[in-house]
């Protein structure tokens, strides 16, 4: 027998096999996992939790060191994927294939743009329309998956979900002064699609406040002066509006905030609507 499997059933881990892993209930204490999310890589023992972002090797956790072999090989993979790491960011979830359809409204030429793509190998992130999120460096730090039914539940999954959320894309349209700044990522993907480039997204004001000197710092660099806010037309998000205005203001931008109709979000604007906002945002472009 293998002996990761041995180890797992010694310390009576009930799991199930998924693809080139064992899936367990989470081994941190901190995290009561009704519903198994710890990974174990079948050769190495090498786990990760996709929901508390728990990670190690199972061998060391259970300080077992039978074979040399899994051990060893366990540490070069974990070597490569800090290098990885280092290099590229996060690595693509398996079978990654790119997205080549629209997709609710989005031409399949942006989303490309945006790197879409679907897998039908990662578990999580099945029946899921799926962008790498990159910060300022090109180093993508989340995946960020959108249920493809209207009706899909969660809409939106963060792999991991422990991730940090930047502002995204971190670039604003060059030369641009000026940025709008929407909550989600199908909002920013409607303005970009209909000519909007100078915009970015928070997913959702909740994490907009974390780091927030860190996440403006980019735009900052570009010589971005002003920021409109363009959040959803409902309660929640105009409230968000005016709690974050004197936190951007402070940061050293000029803030403006752009209300929207009642219930109406970016994500619905159409191509008229898109190109009255462009011209006020960007009235030097034109
Ligand atoms: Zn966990």
């Amino acid at each position: 027998m293998d002996p990761v499997l041995e180890l797992i059933q010694k310390n009576g881990l009930g799991y199930q096999v998924s693809g080139r892993d064992y899936l367990v209930r989470c081994l941190n204490p901190e995290h009561p996992d009704t519903n198994p999310s710890l990974r174990i890589d079948k050769v190495s023992g090498s786990f990760h939790c996709f929901s508390c972002g728990f990670k190690g090797n199972l061998f060391k956790y259970y300080g077992v060191f039978t074979s040399q072999t899994p051990l060893k090989l366990a540490k070069l993979k974990e070597k490569l994927q800090e290098l990885k790491t280092y290099k590229n960011g996060l690595e693509l979830p398996r079978g990654a294939i790119p997205w080549t359809r629209t997709f609710r409204g989005i031409s399949a030429d942006t989303l490309k743009i945006f790197e879409a793509f679907y897998t039908n190998l990662e578990e999580m992130l099945q029946d899921r329309i799926c962008f790498p999120v990159k910060d300022v460096t090109g180093k993508t730090v989340v995946v960020v998956a959108r249920h493809v039914m209207s009706n899909g539940n969660p809409r939106y999954i963060n792999w991991p979900a422990s991730a940090n959320m930047p502002l995204f894309p971190p670039h604003a349209g060059s030369g641009d002064k000026t940025l709008v700044l929407v909550e989600g990522l199908f909002d920013m993907l409607n303005l970009w699609d209909k000519g909007l480039s100078n915009v970015a997204c928070c997913f959702g004001t909740n994490t907009l406040v974390k780091d927030l000197k860190l996440k403006l710092l980019p735009f900052k660099a570009q010589g971005v002066t002003k920021i409109y806010f363009m959040f959803d037309g409902d309660d929640a998000g105009q409230k968000a509006q005016q709690q974050l205005k004197p936190l951007v203001e402070e940061e050293g931008f000029e803030v403006e905030l752009i209300q929207l109709p009642d219930d109406m979000d970016p994500g619905e604007l159409s191509q008229e609507e898109v190109d009255s906002i462009r011209e006020y945002v960007s009235p030097m472009m034109h």
